[in-house]
Order: structure tokens, then sequence, then C-alpha cells
């Protein structure tokens, strides 16, 4: 490829593509952060600097995704996976809630929170490999329910809710990893969002979750782990023990990076933009098809087949030689998958579907 860094067109899932802004900036302050004498990674959590760093990032946020003031923005560890615990322990006074099963990252939540309550499965679209969001306007929520749970953007299957489910005044907790700061969101429909940073925001290795205050409680159970409690977290302002200090700081820039292109409004057009060129192109081709009710479809991750996986596993190796890389489905869906985050230009989705119309000649 001909451009400056040698870079490809990485569709990863995840950890997936940063803004080459960003990576820039973070090269230039690696060394020497304005002017401290030494690196980001080299610092107290409790220093001036670093507050700086983490109060910005908060603040920045805060205006990205205008976050009403009686919910925390907490910067926390153990990936998604440790919301999957974290929010039924926290969450459940009942000890009931409602968890709607739209993928793998949902039936894990689901699983996971089975160990502390009475959790009811109340849809799911697993019938047709979770090709679609089913129905949620009018579901059996349980009186008693704590919560009700969602995954709204399905990574592995290329599925997000566009109408949030009517939890009939029930409290929404919302796995947004996936399509975290894609477009704007209406943080007080929300009891709480998480979110990982390696989707759309950051490295590995954060965690954002976003939680209503009255939410946050401090009468757990005796055996749980202080550090599995949002309230120390909260309390702590994130800095309860050392939060993932260099991850956070890249968030911080990638949360500049968007305020600059304009907020989530413009990055929702963007992004809108870039995934229209490829379903329009898999609408009208022969060769390859999306796998995704169109209802359904994700602006974010797209996965795609020929039908004969001789076919799918020769365009993924012709594809990569072309600089278009990680574009292998999920192990368990197989064909391909363009997962097209905030990150990705707009040129990589061209080159992308310039190869699809070359690939599709040469093989039908
Ligand atoms: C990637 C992903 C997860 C898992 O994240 P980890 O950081 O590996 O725990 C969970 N939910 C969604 C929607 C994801 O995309």
């Amino acid at each position: 490829m001909t451009n400056k860094y040698n870079r490809v067109y990485n569709f990863s899932a995840g950890p997936a593509v940063l803004p080459v802004e960003v990576l820039e900036i973070a090269r230039d302050e690696m060394l020497n952060y304005h002017n401290s004498g030494m690196s980001v990674m080299e610092m107290s959590h409790r220093s001036k600097v670093y507050d700086d760093i983490i109060k910005t990032a908060e603040h920045d946020l805060r205006d990205l995704l205008d976050i009403p003031d009686n919910y925390k923005v907490l910067f926390l560890q153990g990936g998604a996976h440790l919301q999957f615990s974290m929010v039924p322990i926290n969450l459940l006074k009942n000890g009931v809630a409602d968890y709607i099963v739209t993928g793998q990252w949902a039936k894990k939540a689901y699983n996971e929170a089975l160990k502390y309550g009475k959790i009811n499965k109340v849809a799911s679209s697993e019938d047709k490999c979770f090709s679609y969001i089913p129905d949620c306007s009018n579901l059996e929520i349980s009186p008693e329910a704590d919560y009700v749970y969602i995954c709204e953007n399905n990574t592995i299957y290329g599925t997000k809710f566009h109408t949030l489910p009517n939890t009939k005044g029930k409290d929404l907790v919302s796995d947004m990893s996936s399509c975290f700061l894609s477009e704007p969101v209406d943080v007080s429909k929300y009891g709480l969002i998480f979110a990982g940073a390696q989707k759309n925001v950051g490295p590995a290795g954060v965690q954002i979750v976003i939680i209503r205050e009255d939410l946050i409680r401090e009468d757990l159970p005796q055996w749980c782990p202080e550090m599995l409690k949002y309230k120390i977290h909260a309390d702590n302002n994130s800095l309860y023990n050392t939060p993932p200090t260099y991850g956070i700081y890249i968030c911080s820039l990638v949360f500049k990076w968007l305020k600059k292109i304009g907020g989530l409004e413009a990055m929702k057009e963007y992004n809108e933009k870039k995934a229209k060129l490829l379903y329009d192109y898999l609408d009208s081709s022969k060769l390859f098809k999306g796998t995704v009710e169109k209802s359904s479809r994700s602006l974010m991750n797209i996965p795609f087949v020929t039908g004969s996986s001789e076919l799918d596993k020769k365009f993924i190796e012709e594809a990569k030689n072309k600089g278009l890389t990680q574009l292998k489905g999920h192990r368990t869906v197989g064909g391909m998958r363009a997962s097209v985050y905030n990150a990705m230009p707009i040129e990589g989705v061209c080159a992308l579907v310039e190869f699809m119309e070359e690939f599709e000649k040469e093989n039908i």
C-alpha cells in the first residue's frame, strides 16, 4: 500500500483500528508528555499531570455523549466480561432480571447472571443464528425485574438494536462495546451502559461504565470483592487502585479526535456513508451476500458470505495480499466480516468494495 506508514486497512473486530492522528500524537508525546519529562506510562496515577488526563477524558466523554449530571463515568478494567458479573452483583436487589439474548455476548452475560439470581430470557434470536433483532415492543417483562439487559450491537453477527426494547419502566442495561461513540445516544434512557475500549475508542484494557447514581449501591452481599463494587470506583473517581493509565490516555485522545471532527452526529453520518457503500454492493452482488436481516443491520460489523467456504477462504487470502486484513468471520459463523469502526477511513471501505467487485468478476 502506498501510504506514509505502510498501514493496511484493518477490518478487525477488536482490538481494532485507531485513528492515525491519534497514534501520531501518542508517538509525539511518548517520551516526554507535555514537559513532564516522562511518558504517560511512567507517571503516578496520583500525579497532577495524570489527574488532568483522566479528568479531561471524563469531561470530553461527557461532552460527546451529553451525559446527564446524575450519571457517573467509570474507567475500569476486566473487559466487558467482568461487567457480565458486576452488573448482576451490583444491580440485583429483588434478585430478578430479564435478558434479551441476541448473540454470543448477550448469552455469555445471561449465563453469568444465572449465578446470582432468577434470570429470565425474555427474547432470543438464536433460532435463526442470531441474524436479527427480535421484536421487543411488548415483551413479558417480569414485574420484579431489577433491570432489562441487552447487547446493543452484536459484534459477531452484525446486528444492532435500532429501537430500544420497551422495558415497561425497568432500567435498561446495555453492552455497547462495539457501537460506543459511533452515533449519538440518549444516555437518560439507560440505567447503565458499558463498553470495552478496544472496539471503537482505544486499546484493550479499559472498560468504560456509565451508571445512573441511584443504581450505585452500598448494601452489597458480604462476599462481594471490593473491586467489583461500582460504589468503590465511583467514590474514588476511578482511582481506587491503579487504573489502566496509558489506555485511558489513548481514549482521551480519541475523544478529542471525535470532538475535532464534529462530534457524534458527524461520526454517525460518516459511519452511515461507509456502511451504505458495502451494504449497497452486497445487495447488488451475485456472489456475495449479507447474512443479516436488513432491518437489523449494524453500522459497525458487516458479515457476508459467498456461499462456498472454499471461495470464502480464497477471498480472505487474496484480500490480505491487497492490504485488506482481518476479514475472516468469527469462528462460530464462518464467512467474512468487515468491521468498519469509527477509525476506518472511507477509502478502506472503497478499496474493499473495489476488490470484491474484482473478485466477483473472476469467480462467478
Ligand atoms: C468484544 C465484546 C465483548 C467481550 O469483550 P472483552 O473485553 O473480551 O471482555 C463483549 N461484548 C461485546 C458487544 C463485544 O463486542
